[in-house]
């Protein structure tokens, strides 16, 4: 398969292209740096990609400020104040210092309640956040399961909630167990439907080939949305 890789610039933004053999146009724009990155079938011309991304401009900046904002704190530091996203919602840390069990409230659709012992680490504090995004899917994955079990008619043995660097869920096939990235708990409830459904479909077509893309056009017309969601949103 024969590939192309370029770049051009737009308005002083760097665009990297790769032209290879695929159907659709994919525009994401990338963590940290806020890399914009194209990929194109390979029979669009140049001058045709350059007018898609002047189209784009609007939405690419707007992300490009996004992760300039967010990713400013590369680093989280549980401290007063500090944003954190539940389910695609943006909340406020507040830090509640109590010598009790350490929890997490939401509260009032503006503030992630922090209660934690006095003088916690930094290591603490993330522990007693990440514990509680894993409640949350392990609340909602089971849901999820059953509804596509029903309709994709699979069912699967095992699933579980891990930190994964690079991908949002993978699917061992053979032992017909799915795993789900501990950080779309930062993300809309669709995208875990979405990766759910994906990971699930992957029992009934191993491959990313072409027929498991009409198995997704079929039970999630969106995906693409979502996709792409999930590549550019950051948190
Ligand atoms: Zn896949």
């Amino acid at each position: 398969m024969s590939t192309e890789q370029f770049h051009f610039d737009v308005s002083g933004i760097r665009v990297d292209v790769i032209r290879k053999d695929i159907r659709n146009i994919h525009l994401a724009v990338y963590p940290p740096t806020g890399r914009v990155r194209l990929s194109s079938p390979l029979s669009i011309k140049t001058e045709s990609l350059r007018l898609f991304v002047i189209s784009k401009l609007g939405w690419i900046k707007r992300h490009i400020r996004n992760m300039n904002t967010q990713i400013r704190e590369p680093e989280l530091e549980y401290i007063q104040g500090e944003s954190h996203w539940v389910q695609g919602h943006r909340y406020l840390m507040n830090i509640v210092e109590v010598d009790a069990a350490p929890k997490v409230v939401l509260r009032n659709k503006t503030w992630m309640d922090l209660y934690v012992r006095p003088d916690s680490s930094l290591a603490k504090r993330e522990e007693v956040v990440k514990e509680w995004y894993r409640d949350l899917l392990k609340e909602q994955i089971p849901g999820l399961i059953a509804k596509w079990e029903e309709k994709l008619n699979v069912s699967i043995e095992d699933w579980g909630v891990k930190l994964m660097k690079t991908k949002w869920g993978s699917c061992n096939i053979e032992e017909r167990r799915i795993w789900l990235n501990l950080e779309l708990a930062k993300k809309p409830i669709h995208c875990l439907d979405y990766v759910v459904l994906h990971e699930m479909l992957h029992l009934k077509e191993r491959h990313h080939n072409t027929r498991f893309y009409e198995l997704l056009d079929t039970f999630y017309p969106a995906w693409r949305n979502v996709r792409e969601e999930l590549n550019e949103v950051v948190y």
